[in-house]
């Protein structure tokens, strides 16, 4: 048995938009999983394998990027860059999802090529965790000429979701639609590129085809790069009870709009995070923190809820075992504090005042290679 106990704790946060704030000043946890936090004084920390002293600063669950284009181990070829999930993991990411692989040079496009890739990402990510970071990947793009047994195919190899819509060569929403459904139906979740063309190959996705396709995700509703306009971005938030994802690579005002519509419509529980890199924009390896500080910013949250939508938010939409301060989710956090210099009281008045913190991110179970 490995028991982990984290003291000296200044502040907790739970990822949970409607409780954002725990008491306590200690956490344990047991074989990588949380069982308890509270008062180190109320807490046997006896029989710890590990002791962690956070000297005073804020703990989160580690943070999660709903929306990475990854390719193979820790390397994208999309920026000729090596290490960008070890420097994301610094950025305070523990947990990255795929939209789709697709920057694999020489991505195939034919039915058993693209399932035969996704299988292989999937499993290969899953096999290797770069720097500790948990990468779910293997994200097939739909293509023309699918049909259902293929999406059964997939889910039976342990394929668990499905690239951006649109990226392919499927850019009608009936079509779309049957695709999302076919893949729901074996338990793979579902994101669609949301505004103007990105990769070549892509095209413009408007309100009207995210409505019919009906995926689990709005990927970057705020574009990625191009926003659609306003009006739209109001009808999707009105209409959909789908995760609204907003992203660094898109358009911040966008964010902004879809981030204070969410909240007239009380919908803020929908909002997740993403960078949408690496893409012809770069690579962020801070970027779900500087979403973080942005939307608490310019959207008037306070940090200690903005800090949900990178992690209590996407969880819960994505259904992840991790991303909660909660008993049995995974041992995975951020120990963040007040980069110094930045104006503000503490860490939370810091971010929101729009700077971003200093952090050190890890999972407690990295042995897993
Ligand atoms: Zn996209």
């Amino acid at each position: 048995m490995t028991k982990l106990v984290i003291k000296n704790i200044g502040q907790i946060l739970s990822g949970k938009l409607e409780e954002p704030i725990l008491d306590g000043d200690c956490l344990v946890a047991v074989d990588g999983k949380i069982i308890q936090w509270g008062y180190e004084k109320d807490i046997d920390c006896e029989t710890a394998t590990t002791v962690v002293d956070a000297h005073g600063v804020i703990l989160a669950p580690g943070l999660i990027d709903s929306h990475i284009h990854p390719v193979v181990g820790d390397y994208t070829p999309r920026q000729q860059q090596l290490h960008w999930i070890d420097s994301t993991l610094h950025g305070g990411v523990t947990t990255l999802i795929s939209a789709g692989e697709v920057h694999m040079p020489g991505r195939p496009k034919d039915i058993v090529g693209l399932k035969a890739m996704a299988i292989a990402s999937q499993r290969w990510y899953e096999n290797f965790r770069p720097s500790g970071v948990k990468v779910h990947a293997g994200a097939p793009v739909i293509e023309h000429g699918m049909v259902e047994e293929d999406f059964k195919d997939l889910a039976d190899a342990g394929v668990k979701l499905l690239g951006e819509v649109g990226l392919g060569t499927v850019k009608d929403g009936k079509t779309a639609q049957q695709m999302v459904n076919w893949a729901r139906k074996y338990g793979m979740q579902s994101t669609i590129h949301t505004g103007g063309p990105s990769i070549p190959g892509s095209g413009l996705i408007d309100a009207d085809m995210v409505i019919e396709t009906g995926t689990d995700v709005i990927g970057h509703i705020n574009g990625g790069h191009s926003a659609l306009p306003d009006d739209q971005i109001i009808c999707l938030c009105e209409s959909c009870k789908s995760a609204f994802e907003i992203v660094h690579n898109g358009n911040e005002r966008s964010a902004v709009l879809a981030l204070n519509t969410a909240r007239e419509l009380d919908k803020l529980d929908q909002v997740i995070l993403g960078t949408d890199g690496p893409a012809g924009s770069g690579v962020q390896p801070l970027g779900i923190l500087r979403m973080v500080a942005m939307l608490s910013a310019f959207g008037n949250v306070p940090a200690e809820k903005a800090f949900c939508f990178a992690n209590g938010n996407t969880a819960r939409q994505r259904e992840l075992d991790t991303g909660l301060i909660e008993v049995g989710k995974c041992a995975d956090f951020v120990l963040m504090d007040q980069a110094q210099h930045a104006p503000g009281k503490n860490l939370l008045e810091s971010v929101q005042f729009g700077n971003l913190p200093r952090c050190n991110a890890f999972h407690f179970q990295l042995n897993r290679l």
